[in-house]
């Protein structure tokens, strides 16, 4: 609060309570996925359009659209809470025209969460409390719909929504349906409102009407029919009288004021006095209309968190009315909530890409992934084929779940993920002085470390920075401790473009193959976008450049090349990897990996590293025995390297 008070330098009023927030009640995602995931806006252009908040936002009120941010960034972890959501949504699906009604009352009401924030700090002005005061009207409204419901969540925020009632009686009193924007201008206060400023306005106007009679009296006295009176800030009241009448002014009438190009503008004694009069009243009324704003203010704000409970329950129903309202208009389905068992979805959509297809051309596809049988799923297939977006899609609709909102699948079974963890796509962090291959392993690095049995881990690529020989290690090892240390051992979706991983089926516990289905029709694929049991064979880069437009010329010749290194590869098959311990004994234990020429091999890297050990000798810090020791040691080591 000091940190506040002291750099914010505004009334804190407004921070009535501070609570604690415990990251346990929320489903945690790191940094990295929460934007691989575009959750709230995109990866590339930042823009909330092509995300998923863009997708479920149909919000009517601003304090609405902000809560539906929070809650798409915390998805929820407690069962009942999510269930009490789904629970909801699920009543205003089915009762489409009592929430038609409901949007249609929502609509109507301003940001009361702003406003209040307004209010404390002190920044508010009449016509704010006016749009305040018309939006506390419409609460009795919504709460004569939500009487309509039968659920849990939706029955509580009836009950404990505060229809203002006091606080609407307070602002009608005092305020003009229309006041003036600035509360330094007068023009605020109601009529009836304070005896003082009734008659102040009654003076104002008496004083006008003497002023308007003046005129036509004048007129007559003068014979001059254009004579008239006006006003203006520097001068006040003035008569004025063109060039061509000013000889039929009796002598001595006026005093000189002015003098315009064509016409005269003058004084008299009267007009001066009753000019006077006017400005003193309005002055005073200025003021005083000013007064009574802030005391008004001040008993509002009596009230901040009575609105602040009320603008709280209103934008979490608004989120659950804009959930049933997407859920309704994309045909999503009410997923069913457990604490642990498998994740299966019957017809899953991404529900950001179907949004941007034509109707229809969504190929919908199925999940199955627990973890004994299904664990981990492997995903090969071609460059375009959708293996990027079937993985997200996985995620965003637990996430959707999670958060209380209907998912885009004709059915779903989803247990509840503690955290969900994506490593997805290349990015570097040059500023932070990380190049894309090292913020890739430090992800992974991250979710190796953190992840838990009831997390879900998307990997996309992993490896593919650096080079094969070294990316292939890498993936390999990482699939085998997602699968095998206990304390990971969560569904994973691993999409690779090494189809040597594809042998590890069968041979570690729970991981099965996948892969996007493709048809080749002679040189060109045609993407079915459907993910089928069994590992790929092929990428078909090259025949995806050609689709990406790359000059016949170049994937021509890069045909030849891919021809001539299989042929070379073919014969040069030779790299044979260990797997492990458990691959051994279940007799797999060579497998092969395509060389890389250009590799060197596990032997250079100990014969490196041998030299290196004996250049870091100090002998002549060493006992005769530390020395004999050692030199046992590196013959020992030699061998092992011949
Ligand atoms: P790469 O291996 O090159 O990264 P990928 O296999 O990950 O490719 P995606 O990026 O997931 O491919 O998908 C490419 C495009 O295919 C998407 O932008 C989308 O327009 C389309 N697409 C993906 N899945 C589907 C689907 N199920 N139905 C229709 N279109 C899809």
């Amino acid at each position: 609060m000091k940190y506040l008070i002291d750099t914010q330098k505004v009334s804190l009023s407004h921070i009535n309570i501070i609570k604690h927030y415990s990251v346990v009640d929320y489903m945690s995602i790191d940094i990295n996925s929460r934007r691989n995931l575009e959750l709230t806006e995109t990866l590339r252009e930042k823009s909330k359009k092509g995300s998923l908040l863009w997708v479920l936002d149909k919000t009517s009120t601003a304090m609405g659209a902000r809560q539906l941010r929070r809650w798409i960034e915390e998805p929820l972890i407690d069962e009942n809470s999510i269930k009490g959501r789904l629970g909801a949504v699920e009543e205003l699906t089915a009762n489409i025209s009592i929430h038609e009604d409901l949007k249609a009352s929502l609509k109507q009401i301003y940001d009361i969460e702003r406003l209040v924030g307004k209010i404390s700090t002190q920044s508010v002005n009449a016509k704010e409390f006016i749009f305040l005061k018309n939006s506390i009207e419409k609460l009795p409204g919504v709460k004569v719909i939500l009487e309509k419901f039968n659920c849990e969540l939706l029955r509580k925020i009836h009950s404990n929504l505060d229809d203002l009632k006091d606080i609407q009686v307070l602002l009608d009193n005092a305020l003009l349906e229309a006041p003036s924007l600035s509360i330094k201008e007068g023009n605020i206060i109601r009529d009836g409102y304070n005896e003082e400023i009734d008659e102040l306005r009654k003076a104002k106007s008496h004083g006008k009407e003497w002023i308007a009679s003046l005129e036509n009296q004048e007129r007559e006295v003068t014979n001059i029919k254009s004579l008239k009176i006006g006003y203006n800030r520097i001068f006040g009241y003035y008569i004025e009288v063109t060039k061509s009448n000013i000889s039929m002014i009796p002598e001595g009438r006026y005093i000189r004021k002015q003098t315009l190009a064509n016409c005269e503008r003058y004084i008299t004694e009267d007009l001066k006095n009753m000019e006077e009069k006017i400005l003193g009243a309005d002055e005073k009324l200025v003021n005083l209309e000013y007064e009574l704003f802030v005391k008004l203010r001040d008993e509002i704000s009596l009230h901040i968190d009575r609105m602040k409970g009320s603008a709280k329950l209103l934008s979490e129903l608004d989120c659950l009315s804009s959930f049933a309202t997407v859920s309704l208009e994309n045909s999503y389905c009410k997923p069913e909530i457990s604490v642990s068992g498998p994740i299966n979805i019957k017809d899953g959509r991404h529900p950001v890409v179907e949004n941007m297809l034509s109707f229809g051309d969504f190929v919908a596809n199925d999940t199955k992934l627990n973890t004994t049988d299904e664990q981990l799923i492997l995903i090969t297939g071609p460059n375009m084929a959708g293996k990027s977006t079937y993985m997200r899609q996985v995620a965003l609709i637990v996430i959707m779940a999670q958060v209380g909102c209907f998912v885009p699948a004709k059915n779903a079974k989803i247990s509840i993920c503690d955290k969900i963890f994506t490593r997805i796509g290349a990015s570097d962090d040059l500023a932070a002085g990380k190049s894309t291959f090292m913020v890739e392993m430090s992800e992974v690095s991250n979710i190796l470390k953190n992840a838990t049995p009831n997390s879900l881990i998307i990997l996309d690529e992993v490896g593919r920075g650096t080079s094969t020989y070294d990316g292939l290690s890498i993936a390999w090892s990482v699939v085998e401790y997602i699968c095998t240390n206990k304390k990971i051992r969560c569904k994973t979706l691993f999409a690779t473009h090494y189809h040597e991983l594809t042998s590890l089926e069968g041979v570690i516990d729970g991981l099965k193959n996948y892969s996007v289905a493709v048809k080749q029709i002679k040189d060109d694929i045609v993407f079915l976008r459907k993910i089928v049991k069994g590992g790929a064979d092929q990428s078909y880069g090259i025949e995806v450049a050609k689709l990406a437009g790359l000059p016949l010329k170049v994937t021509k010749r890069a045909k030849e090349i891919l021809e001539h290194l299989e042929n070379e590869n073919n014969n040069e098959i030779a790299a044979e990897k260990i797997t492990g311990e458990k691959t051994k004994k279940s007799d797999k234990s060579k497998t092969k990996i395509v060389s890389d020429s250009v590799q060197i091999g596990f032997n250079d890297i100990g014969k490196e590293n041998f030299i290196k050990e004996i250049c870091e000798i100090d002998v002549m810090s060493m006992t005769p025995l530390e020395s004999m020791n050692k030199i046992f040691q590196l013959i020992t080591n030699a061998k092992k390297l011949q």
